[in-house]
């Protein structure tokens, strides 16, 4: 009878969130011990977070709270969205710039930010070759020879689309302004869960042609 109830039991996943996907040895120790400990299955998600399977649901909140002990942070506890990035430089000799470093510092910019709706996704990539899909994300930020560029509106799924370049050769304080004012205008329209992509050819969108 016991094991029938535990196999009936509903689990249920959760996701780590990590900033530029980076983990360190003594928080991969943690989850470690407990995936062993509780049975799960970890999966690498395409954001770059780690979620954990078969979570029972009985044993969630004691998962959560000895791994926030460790300092994890979950979905669902942050509301501004980690950017997705390519290794870059100096782990890619075509990286123009540190790309990890940019994430840290968007994610220090709009810590504690209320003012985001769902449904803005951002990706950095180190050169053109575009590896972590910066070009078909809401906000896209590239590494040139001459500084960054920034696109907005891509987007995968069923009909894909390519963003609009809305900046070129920008440092890196011009791009985290620039993001700021772009979740600011998709805060500020109607609707729950817009993309970018609905946004850009409205008249009053900030950066209406592509540069
Ligand atoms: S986008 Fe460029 S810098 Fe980044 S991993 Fe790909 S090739 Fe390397």
């Amino acid at each position: 009878m016991e094991d029938t109830t535990a196999a009936e039991e509903k689990t249920v996943s959760l996701t780590i969130l990590r900033t530029a996907g980076l983990v360190e040895p003594g928080f991969f120790q943690a989850v470690a011990e407990v995936v062993r400990r509780y049975n799960l299955t970890v999966y690498l998600s395409t954001a770059q977070n780690i979620r954990l399977l078969d979570v029972r649901e009985s044993d969630r909140d004691a998962i959560m709270k000895e791994l926030a002990a460790k300092g994890a942070r979950f979905k669902g506890t942050v509301k501004f969205p980690l950017a997705r990035v390519c290794v870059s430089r100096p782990h890619c000799k075509l990286g123009k710039f540190d790309t990890f470093a940019l994430a840290r510092r968007i994610s220090d910019h709009f810590e504690g930010w209320e003012k985001i709706k769902p449904k803005v996704k951002i990706a950095i990539s180190g050169c053109t070759a575009a590896c972590s899909g910066p070009l078909t994300t809401d906000i896209g930020i590239v590494g040139t020879p001459v500084g960054l560029d920034v696109y907005v509106g891509g987007k995968l799924g069923a009909l894909p689309k390519v963003g609009r370049r809305i900046l070129r050769r920008a440092d890196e304080d011009r791009v985290i302004a620039v993001i700021e004012e772009l979740v600011t205008y998709h805060y500020n329209q109607p609707g729950k869960k817009l993309r970018m992509f609905k946004l850009i050819n409205n008249d009053d969108f900030p950066y209406p042609e592509a540069v």
